[in-house]
Formats: structure tokens, sequence, C-alpha cells
């Protein structure tokens, strides 16, 4: 699993559509009770999160924009790497191939 799974893995809600806890990664994330000034909590840590309506304390939950933002950056590096080196066949272009090093076979 490469970084950007494991982050998108952090944004796949559960059954309840809490995310995953964001200290010890449990996805047991349960709303205890659910009522006014209640949090999702985590039964593995015992992590709650901040207090609210059953909406507001959901949201809070599920806010993760250091994520989003790691995500967002990996994609417009990819782009970037996508735009100064385009390796579609379509486009003609190859690849430099790099040199052989003294000695190394071919792999079967
Ligand atoms: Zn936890």
């Amino acid at each position: 699993m490469n970084v950007r799974e494991r982050l998108e893995a952090m944004l796949n809600p559960n059954a309840d559509g809490l995310l995953p806890c964001p200290w010890c990664g449990s996805t047991s994330v349960v709303g205890p009770g659910w009522g006014v000034g209640q949090c999702a909590w985590c039964p593995d840590c015992e992590a709650c999160g901040p207090r609210g309506t059953q909406s507001e304390a959901i949201a809070a939950w599920n806010s993760r924009p250091f994520i989003r933002a790691l995500l967002a950056a990996i994609e417009q590096r990819d782009e970037a790497l996508a735009d100064t080196c385009d390796l579609s066949s379509s486009s003609g272009a190859t690849m430099p191939r790099m040199p052989k090093r003294p000695g190394s076979g071919t792999r079967a």
C-alpha cells in the first residue's frame, strides 16, 4: 500500500459514517448515545472527538484537513510530473535509457 492509498484509507468511513480513529487507526469508532453534547468515540484507544449534536460531532470527527491537504499535494505533484514527463505512447516520445552498470546481468 503506497502513501496515497494509506491516506485514502483514512478517509474511508465505517457503516456509521465515521472515519477511522486519527490516533490509533481503529475503524470501530462509534457515537455513544448520540444526543446533544455527545461525541464520536474510539473504543480501542478511548479517544473522544469534539462534542456537539450528532451532525456536529460527525462533521468534527471526520474533519481531516491535513490528510486532504496531503492528498491534494500528491495530486499536484503527479500532475506536474505528468506535464514534465509525458509517458503516453501517442506522443511518440521515448524515455532515454539508463546505461547498464558494468557487471549487471539481465533479469529473467
Ligand atoms: Zn483510537
